[in-house]
């Protein structure tokens, strides 16, 4: 089994610096990619700032903070991920993009390195298909925000061989988090239930059943939710549960699954939550004020 030390990140997003950060702290090595050096040192950034938080707050001592930043560095292309262990790809919840990043960076590779990949709802077995080690490529779902949530979701695809899914088992256990294992299956576990609850409260507001306010403050009260489910929709970044819901109306072929018509709407205006600033709450006074 390869010994995990050094990881490659493709995509700097929400999801990708959050697992960087929690990776870096726990010891291990990072290469980051994404579009754009802008969009890496963003993702940094980002991660920089929550770590001197936890920093502020007495959950992290300052010689780690400082070991964990210094364990993370920009990739300039897929070639500094030649000495890699693990790549994990986190980038947009896009088939297409998906397949055509693993195509790329294959040949990049070491032959033992393995592959995962942090999507939310398509299938591993199909990704696995793009790339030249279907036996080393492995699902590892990490939730938002990342070093907040204790669970990662691991499926293992068609081909995946019992050495890859040790080793997946093993990392997520490195990390301090508890692993669920999933069958392959459009969205896994957590997605397939939570995401069509998401659409479910959508619909409720497009047909005006209530208002973003009354679904919220019903759900957070009603059915103790920590957060009512068009904050969440907000927090997961609105093209995302968008995704989800595609890939579980095609891939399951029921109608239950429609995306609402509402949450089309909000991503073609480019209004996808909290990472534009605006979605079911507009963010940009500082305090969320609902858009409906
Ligand atoms: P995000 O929009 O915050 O970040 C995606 C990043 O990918 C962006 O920085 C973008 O520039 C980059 N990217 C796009 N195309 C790329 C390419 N060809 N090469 C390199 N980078 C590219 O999205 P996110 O919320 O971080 O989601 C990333 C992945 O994690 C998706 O597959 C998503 O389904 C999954 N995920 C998201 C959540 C969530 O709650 N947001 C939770 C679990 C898993």
């Amino acid at each position: 089994m390869v010994e995990i030390d050094k990881i490659g990140i493709v995509g700097a997003g929400q999801m990708g610096a959050g697992i960087a950060q929690v990776c870096a702290v726990a010891g291990i090595h990072i290469v980051l990619s994404d579009v754009s050096e802008e969009r890496i040192e963003a993702g940094i950034a980002t991660l920089g700032g929550n770590l001197k938080r936890l920093v502020e707050r007495k959950q992290l001592d300052e010689a780690t903070r400082v070991a964990a930043i210094d364990r993370i560095k920009p990739a300039r292309d897929y070639d500094d991920f030649a000495d890699c262990d693990l790549i994990i790809e986190a980038a947009a919840e896009s088939e297409e993009v998906k397949r055509e990043i693993f195509a790329a960076l294959c040949p990049a590779l070491r032959p033992d390195c393995m592959l995962a990949t942090n999507t939310s709802s398509i299938s591993i077995t199909r990704l696995a298909s793009v790339t030249d080690r279907p036996e080393k490529f492995i699902g590892i779902h990490f939730m938002n925000p990342v070093p907040r949530m204790q669970l990662v979701e691991i499926i293992r695809g068609i081909a995946t061989e019992d050495a890859t899914f040790e080793a997946a088992k093993k990392f997520v256990a490195r990390l301090g988090k508890t692993a669920t294992v999933s069958e392959d299956f459009p969205a896994f576990i957590v997605n397939r239930i939570l995401l069509p609850m998401i659409n479910e409260a959508i619909y409720t507001l497009y047909e005006g059943v209530g208002t973003v306010e009354a679904i919220d403050t019903a759900m957070r009260l009603g059915a103790n939710h920590p957060m009512g489910p068009l904050q969440l929709a907000d927090f997961i970044g609105l093209d995302t549960v968008l995704s989800v819901m595609q890939v579980l109306h095609e891939g399951l072929a029921d109608s239950k699954y429609r995306p609402c018509p509402l949450l089309v709407k909000y991503v073609e205006a480019g209004w996808l939550g909290r990472k534009t600033q605006r979605g079911f709450y507009d963010y940009r006074s500082g305090t969320p004020v609902p858009t409906r």
